[in-house]
């Protein structure tokens, strides 16, 4: 089978792709390595994207939108796609599950989390250690957690875990929030909400649960260890701290800054003829699912054009 256009991920960018490919009757597939959502799906609230319904989630915004291209006809696979070749007029894509042909290809990978890279983090992850809210705040029901950094997700998440734990400290480095005015007014309203200011982790420690963890404040230069209350045993760790694009697969394939993002013009173009990039993959200033909605419309529409020979 030769698609028209393969999309590879299932975030908004690329579901908005597909929803747009299928629409213009073209033979379009969304690869997705776990489910619908990419980021967003590890997001609890989604207050900005116009029009989507009061306390709408991530996860259940991108399942509407999976639906919508899917009533068009836009077909998914779930497959992790680990191999491309992208030069030439047929662009062969390598999953652990096949190969797959397409004419075009939009590369709607996304990012993901970006690791603190303190000592013990990577050991600890899934026990104490989580960068996803949604799916582990309720495992911290009425211990302690610490989340780590001052942006929008940081202080959104921290507020979704106050329904669970007992008390959620936010660890920034500085000593002011970088989240937006109206997200840092309903944090420090929040009783629950507590704040360390000027400091890092410098190492989590625990032997098969996270027990303890050592802070530094930049200021001062004090370096505290904080240990797991006796009775609870354990503690939560929650980075929010950013995140990195998925590129890998990409390197040395599609032109890409140094911090790999992939650079295209406005109609979503990478340097390779017949590939586009869409979404939070792509150098951008502002990365939202209303821009990765824009972007994958921009980027199906344009595979069109490609194929029509515009
Ligand atoms: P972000 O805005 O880049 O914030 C990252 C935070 O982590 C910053 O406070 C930063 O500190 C801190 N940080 C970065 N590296 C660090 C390190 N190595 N150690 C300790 N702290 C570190 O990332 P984000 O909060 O994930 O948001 C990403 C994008 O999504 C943003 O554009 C954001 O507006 C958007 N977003 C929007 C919403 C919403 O509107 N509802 C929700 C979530 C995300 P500094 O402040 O000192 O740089």
């Amino acid at each position: 089978m030769l698609y028209d256009v393969a999309i590879i991920g299932a975030g908004p960018a690329g579901l908005a792709a597909g929803l747009y490919a299928a629409r213009a009757k073209m033979n379009c597939v969304v690869f997705e390595r776990l489910g619908e959502g990419g980021q967003i799906a590890i997001t609890n609230e989604i207050e900005n994207y116009p029009g989507a319904p009061e306390h709408s989630s991530g996860p259940s915004l991108t399942a509407r939108m999976g639906e919508q291209a899917r009533s068009f006809g836009a077909n998914f696979i779930k497959d992790d796609i680990i191999g491309v070749s992208l030069e030439g007029d047929v662009k062969v894509l390598n999953g652990k599950g096949g190969e797959y042909q397409a004419k075009t290809v939009i590369i709607a990978n996304g990012g993901k989390p970006r690791p603190i890279g303190c000592p013990g983090e990577t050991e600890l992850i899934g026990k104490g250690v989580s960068y996803c809210a949604t799916c582990d705040a309720g495992f911290f029901t009425d211990l302690e957690v610490f989340v780590v950094g001052g942006g929008d997700s940081a202080v959104e998440e921290a507020m979704f875990i106050t329904k669970f734990a007992r008390k959620v400290t936010i660890v920034h480095r500085r000593d002011e929030l970088r989240a937006a005015k109206s997200i840092q007014e309903k944090a420090f309203a929040n009783e629950k909400i507590a704040f360390m200011w000027d400091t890092v982790i410098e190492e989590i420690k625990g032997d098969g649960m996270v027990e303890s963890a050592v802070f530094k404040n930049l200021k001062t230069g004090e370096v505290t260890e904080y240990t797991a209350d006796e009775e609870d045993g354990t503690f939560g760790i929650f980075p929010f701290i950013g995140f990195d694009p998925v590129s890998d697969l990409y390197k040395g394939k599609v032109d890409m800054d140094a911090a790999g993002y992939i650079p295209t013009d406005d109609n979503m173009k990478t340097n390779v003829p017949g590939v586009f990039a869409a979404g939070d993959i792509r150098v951008k200033s502002l990365r939202q699912v209303i821009t990765a909605c824009a972007d994958g419309a921009i980027a199906a529409v344009q595979a069109e054009k490609f194929i029509e020979g515009h």
